[in-house]
């Protein structure tokens, strides 16, 4: 019988186990250092603001696997040959493999600071992370005050973790604007009010420069590139991730930033594929990144491969970019593309709308020549992602989607909603005359 190998039970890897176990009979092994369990990472913050245990971010009883087959191994792969179709687990333990699927996800970057490897400084991304966190920021007394470097996802993560249990934070942003290489101006401009309004202390266009050691090798101090010392007990580095492919170097697997593949998810060696975190598109899929650091990728990737070693040879096709994340309490959601101050074209335009009180926004982005719409972010306004992948296939105008405004939103009965200042507010910078429709539940789910 044919053995699959899979390393990492992340999302991406037991995507593809799930998958294949579903489509066949075949051998299925998962190999994986972090955890004996598949876990969500992207609710380990719930579990430090004890909103769940940890037992509850991890989606499948212990008993799922033996039951569907499929082979837990602990252990970290630390050499793979691909002429051999062999790879090592440790320094001895050999596996053969029919079909290898890499699946090792993403590190958290670290940029070589003097001090990064003191006690007392860490990143945010595994199980044994959330552990050490506790030991170094269990309360405001060991953690009297903590330094976050990187203003990111992760670190506002981070600081919406570190304020639950009142543990005073400074967060050392290099932009001018929170995320503003993503985020329009306006959006960023709103997340910076947010994070200080959460009593944070946010230094815009601040760097790490060094951190300072006490007498026992723990982080005491950080030095910014305005000077300053900030005294601290935990440092959290969280300035992006990178693809964990190091063990790979000198397998023969060809590595970019990450394990290259194409459109089918193939390596250059046979037999041996990439998913998730951890790949790297050889070939552009539109204006997609080529490494996508994503929970939705990385199980549409997992999806497709399964497909691919079983026989059915299909190409990865991720459709429309899309995505969503928290920021403290405000929800972010994201369809097409709606790029930066920083890297948009002259022939991408924003329409900006601000609440006039509330933390509550959205950019909707347009051709220039055509008004074609190409995306829209919203802030505390639910979206349908539907609706809007439908306008996108459609190539709809955005002032089509300004009419239909209604038909996208998914929020809750008695949200207050705010199509009618939107739409106001649209008419008077575009110069149109615009009438909102009313919503259709016919309209909305006309093709689903
Ligand atoms: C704190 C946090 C919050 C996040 N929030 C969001 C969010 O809200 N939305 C979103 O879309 N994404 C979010 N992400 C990103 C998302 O979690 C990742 O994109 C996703 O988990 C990647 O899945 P993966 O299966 O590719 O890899 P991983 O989940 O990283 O799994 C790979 C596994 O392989 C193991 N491994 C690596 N190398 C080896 C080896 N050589 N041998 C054996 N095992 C190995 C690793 O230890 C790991 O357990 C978040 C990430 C973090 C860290």
């Amino acid at each position: 019988m044919e053995h699959i190998i899979i390393i990492g039970n992340g999302i991406a890897g037991v995507t593809a186990a799930r998958h294949i176990r579903k489509l066949s009979d075949k051998q299925i092994t998962i190999i994986s250092a972090e955890t004996d369990y598949f876990f969500s990472r992207t609710a380990l913050m719930y579990v430090y603001m004890g909103h769940m245990k940890f037992e509850h971010i991890k989606p499948y009883e212990d008993g799922f696997w033996a039951k569907n087959r499929i082979n837990l191994i602990r252990g970290y792969v630390t050499q793979v040959d691909p002429v051999k179709k062999e790879l090592i687990v440790g320094n001895s333990r050999i596996f053969q493999y029919d079909k290898l699927i890499i699946a090792t996800g993403s590190k958290p970057n670290k940029f070589g600071w003097p001090g990064q490897d003191l006690h007392g400084v860490q990143g945010l991304y595994s199980k044994q992370d959330l552990d050490l966190l506790e030991v170094n920021a269990p309360n405001n007394q060991v953690c009297r005050r903590a330094v976050i470097v990187g203003g990111g996802l992760i670190g506002i993560e981070l600081a919406e973790m570190l304020s639950t249990r009142n543990i005073p934070v400074t967060f050392l942003v290099r932009e001018k604007n929170f995320w503003d290489g993503v985020l329009p101006q306006g959006e960023a401009k709103m997340i910076n009010e947010h994070i200080q309004e959460h009593h944070i202390d946010l230094r815009l266009e601040t760097n790490l420069v060094e951190i300072l050691s006490d007498d026992k090798g723990r982080a005491r101090a950080v030095v910014t590139d305005k000077g300053e010392t900030i005294a601290c007990d935990l440092v959290g580095l969280t300035p992006g991730v990178t693809p964990n492919v190091g063990f790979l170097e000198n397998s023969g697997i060809n590595l970019g930033r990450g394990v290259l593949v194409n459109r089918f998810l193939e390596t250059n060696q046979p037999d041996v594929y990439a998913i998730g975190d951890c790949a790297e598109q050889g070939e552009a899929i539109g204006k997609r990144r080529a490494v996508e650091a994503v929970w939705y990728t990385g199980r549409m990737m997992g999806e497709t491969v399964a497909q691919t070693v079983c026989g059915n040879r299909i190409p990865y096709n991720p459709g429309h970019w899309f995505n969503s994340a928290k920021f403290f309490d405000i929800e972010y959601q994201t369809y097409g593309w709606v790029f930066s101050d920083r890297t948009k074209t002259e022939e991408e335009q924003h329409f900006h709308w601000r609440h006039a009180q509330e933390k509550i926004c959205l950019t909707v982005a347009y051709e220039r020549s055509s008004r074609r719409f190409l995306g829209i972010n919203t802030f505390g306004i639910r979206m349908r992602h539907e609706v809007f992948d439908r306008w996108l296939n459609e190539e709809r105008s955005a002032d089509h989607v300004m009419e239909y405004l209604v038909d996208a939103n998914f929020d809750p009965e008695f949200y207050h909603r705010h199509e009618k200042q939107i739409l106001a507010d649209y008419n008077s910078q575009m110069g149109t005359k615009i009438r909102p429709a009313r919503k259709s539940l016919k309209r909305i789910f006309q093709h689903n």
